[in-house]
């Protein structure tokens, strides 16, 4: 598959195959978020640890084909130092990609932009939005998470001035 991309396209896809950046685990990630792309085989692990609201820091683990490999590293490098929202976007863009759309002049792809190749081969967009896939999923969960902690604290605070005012 990856023989009957563009030049350019391949060589980039296949560096980050061969060399992958940001792979690995975090063990005190505050998101952790798995999939598979059982077509292909594809299987990804991503770990990200959070600053707040901003991604500190990205480590994948994975295996299968080329695409889906060389997609996580890219992704991972892309993330990181990004807000939640700006992931968010980017993630869009990327969907959009795929779909044949030139992403907003705004959003900076970095080597992502590299997989815009890909969309000519259906099957293929699969193993490379497997990667954006799973850290959607893995940040829906983390906000949920945020959100529920918000409110337990509220929670804590009203029956802290409930115990208050028994006294
Ligand atoms: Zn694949």
């Amino acid at each position: 598959m990856v023989e009957q991309l563009d030049e350019l396209y391949r060589e980039v896809i296949l560096d980050h195959f061969k060399n992958p950046t940001h792979s690995g685990g975090l063990p005190d990630a505050q998101v952790k978020a798995e999939g598979a792309n059982p077509l292909c085989g594809d299987e990804l692990a991503f770990d990200l640890a959070m600053d707040q609201h901003r991604i500190r820091q990205v480590r994948f683990r994975g295996k299968g084909c080329a695409i889906s490999q060389a997609a996580s590293s890219m992704l991972a490098a892309a993330l990181e130092g990004k807000t939640v929202a700006e992931a968010h976007q980017l993630i869009e863009a990327m969907k959009g990609l795929m779909q044949g759309q030139e992403p907003d002049g705004e959003i900076d792809l970095g080597d992502l932009e590299a997989l815009a190749g890909v969309r000519k081969f259906p099957v293929r967009v699969k193993c490379a939005a497997l990667s954006w896939n799973v850290v959607e999923q893995g940040l829906a969960e983390f906000q949920k998470s945020e959100v529920r902690n918000q409110k337990s604290e509220i929670r804590n605070q009203k029956s802290e001035a409930q115990n208050k005012s028994d006294f």
